[in-house]
């Protein structure tokens, strides 16, 4: 079975595409389950998102083409939430209560700086790489002992740019992994790191093989911000995957988890 939890559409503002072109676009690449999760809204980074009076639109939308196509695709709604601990207030409690199929939980700041966002790519220049890695990994801890998703979306992300993790915050990563074990939080395997200048998946080889052995569930995603995204990668992270001993991986109906094989 072939499942894909992670896709934008053009509500996101910085992704293109109608709703149901990537429904059409999953249907041909044979894609079983094909889950949506547009960035929350939020009062912060609006740019990057939709707004809040455009979320009943997006939920109805994706609830219309489930069953629309429900013969042929089995559709799930959900959303990647961004997670800023200095700015707890900003998870909005009203998403919180939706009945959402799952929740994608994403760091994509340190403190306010939108570290993945090539706009603020200077501010590399002036930053310590090891206290970064240190600080992301901490709010990925807390991200995961908060319960709140399903889903820890592109684990390293903080690669993007080349600046892997540095071999002493390691320990760290394991100790992240271990929350997720505990917390029986997902590890999605995102394909869009292969798209962007590090030319890999989230997370690397190394991360995935501790995370196997560490016994963390696993779920795909493409992270698709365009139709033609949409499975992209899927071969690579699926052969990685198995190449580490995983032969299943996960999914979520109404915040329950299901295991299939892939
Ligand atoms: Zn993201
Ligand atoms: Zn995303």
């Amino acid at each position: 079975m072939r499942v894909d939890l992670h896709n934008h559409t053009y509500l996101c503002k910085h992704a293109s595409g109608t709703i149901e072109s990537y429904v059409l676009q999953a249907i041909e690449k044979g894609i079983d389950i094909f889950g949506f999760s547009c960035h929350n809204p939020m009062d912060y980074d609006e740019k990057y998102r939709m707004g809040f009076e455009e979320f009943d639109g997006y939920t109805k939308e994706v609830l219309r083409l489930k069953q629309k196509y429900q013969d042929k695709i089995e559709i799930l709604l959900a959303l990647e939430m961004d997670f800023l601990p200095h700015r707890m207030e900003l998870l909005d409690k009203r998403l919180l209560d939706t009945p959402l199929d799952y929740l994608i939980g994403s760091v994509h700041f340190l403190d306010d700086w939108g570290f993945d966002n090539p706009e603020f790519i200077g501010e590399y220049k002036k930053r310590n790489m090891r206290e970064c890695w240190m600080e992301y990994l901490e709010c990925i801890k807390k991200m995961a002992e908060s319960k709140l998703f399903q889903i820890v979306g592109h684990f390293d992300l903080l690669k993007v740019f080349n600046h892997t993790p540095p071999k002493e915050v390691f320990f760290k990563i394991q100790e992240v992994l271990q929350v997720l074990a505990q917390n029986q939080v997902a590890l999605e395997i995102n394909a869009s790191g292969l798209r962007k200048p590090i030319g890999e998946q989230y997370p690397s080889r190394e991360i995935l093989q501790e995370a196997y052995n560490l016994g963390v569930y696993i779920t795909f995603g493409s992270d698709a911000h365009q139709q033609e995204h949409v499975g992209f990668g899927y071969e690579t992270c699926r052969q990685l995957a198995q190449s580490v001993g995983y032969h299943q991986a996960v999914f979520f109906r109404n915040k329950k988890r299901f295991v299939y094989d892939f």
